[in-house]
């Protein structure tokens, strides 16, 4: 065929699939320990969403979303990230409205259109919880706090935190003054991205990861000293906070977020041994985001986290994904007669309705009914404990071998006795 799948998206396929699934279900479950309800949002908002929530000034905005104009002549685009549409959705549907926190949750797909690499997608699945309504910190401990929980029942080595304040629009401007002034000496020394941002945004120019950048970077004024009290505090009972709970955290200075809307913490979480540590989320305060798409005063704080990237770290080291989804019973028709076939379709839907996973022949291609040694065939392929093979005796009486796969053992079974035989297997 020569249609293939569009540059930079891929097929999650069922020998992957599976380890999406047990992702996932820890996840929700998590998600429900700490109180966050799963909600779904559209994948494409209007495009001012993104243009006024993400910021004009990041390369999200200017170089990477999948703009489009419908048949009504609105413009639209597929969601870049769940933070602001999750704020567009508390808000329509007055989910803070009690003053008290909103806490929520969600995944799916979101669309970038970034040059494609190994873990890097166009079409990328994250996993997003967002606390609305309040801005105390106790929410922000309350947040890393899950997200760091989630990857410790996903099994992930070596879990750290790293923390960083970016301030609020009463301190940021200081400390933007200092960068500018900083950066501004070491012009020379930075890559020609930062050259541009330099006058946007000298806050972007912390995370570059060209070496000459971060060189200069390196050796840039920290925030601590410019933040405003009510910044320095709120940093202050989170720190408290984090080490309350035992949790090991680093301070940063070159952690910012590349969206304008972030207020106060920033954060990551690394995992794995050091040398080879991997950013498996990050997330932090946005407490300016709501006003700036033209909604009331909310202040929110939440993380992002990639499916595939957390699937692709947990299988570099080794982490379990619990058990693969197994095949337990093929049901084999000795040969091709009415009566054959009816009892191999009713033995399988029988063994289905009872929960145990099972499975027929359907046939090929052509529509024609398979041999019973090529059913044997598949029953092996399919890895099962169980093959059933159906036949009739001499008075019409259906009968069924049941055999052990593993042993070779066989006996034989009364169709409505093999489901019990099946589950009393499980228990030797
Ligand atoms: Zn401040
Ligand atoms: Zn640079």
């Amino acid at each position: 065929m020569d249609i293939k799948a569009p540059r930079g998206v891929r097929d999650i396929l069922p020998d992957e699939s599976w380890r999406w699934a047990y992702v996932l279900d820890v996840t929700a479950k998590t998600m429900a320990d700490f109180g966050h309800s799963e909600i779904h949002l559209p994948l494409f908002e209007q495009t001012e969403l993104f243009s006024r929530g993400v910021g004009d000034t990041t390369d999200i905005v200017e170089k990477e979303m999948y703009n489009f104009t419908d048949r009504g002549g609105r413009n639209l685009t597929l969601r870049p990230e769940a933070t602001a549409g999750m704020v567009r959705a508390a808000v329509e549907h007055g989910l803070c409205a009690q003053g008290a926190a909103s806490r929520l949750w969600c995944w799916g797909a979101m669309f970038r259109y970034e040059r494609p690499q190994k873990g890097r997608y166009r079409q990328f699945f994250q996993i997003d919880a967002e606390t609305l309504g309040v801005s105390g910190a106790v929410a922000d401990v309350e947040v890393i706090a899950l997200s760091a929980e989630i990857f410790r029942r996903l099994g992930l080595r070596n879990l750290e935190v790293v923390l960083n304040s970016v301030g609020c629009p009463k301190c940021r401007p200081i400390y933007r003054d200092k960068l500018l002034k900083h950066f501004s000496a070491h012009k020379g020394e930075l890559c020609k991205d930062c050259l541009v941002r330099l006058d946007r945004n000298p806050l972007r120019l912390l995370d570059c990861k060209e070496p000459g950048c971060g060189a200069v970077a390196n050796a840039a004024p920290a925030i601590y000293d410019c933040l405003c009290d009510e910044c320095a505090a709120h940093f202050e009972d989170v720190r408290n906070g984090l080490s309350g709970l035992g949790f090991r955290y680093t301070l940063d200075k070159r952690l910012v977020r590349g969206l304008d809307y972030y207020t106060k913490t920033a954060y990551e979480i690394l995992s794995g041994d050091l040398g080879a540590q991997n950013a498996v989320c990050g997330g932090g305060r946005y407490d300016n985001l709501s006003e700036s798409v033209g909604g009331p005063h909310l202040p929110g704080v939440g993380f992002a986290a990639g499916v595939d990237r957390i699937v692709l770290i947990m299988e570099e080291q080794g982490c379990s994904f619990g058990q693969c989804p197994q095949k337990e019973v093929y049901v084999v028709a000795q040969d091709d007669t009415p009566a054959v076939c009816n009892a191999v379709l009713s033995l399988t839907h029988r063994l289905r309705m009872e929960g145990i996973p099972a499975e027929q022949d359907a046939g090929d291609a052509l529509g024609k009914k398979r041999s019973a040694k090529s059913q044997m065939k598949s029953a092996d392929n399919a890895g099962v404990t169980w093959a059933c093979l159906v036949s009739q005796d001499e008075s019409h009486n259906i009968v069924i071998a049941m055999k052990n796969m593993n042993t070779g053992e066989q006996t034989t079974a009364r169709p409505e006795e093999v489901a019990r035989r099946v589950k009393e297997s499980y228990n030797i």
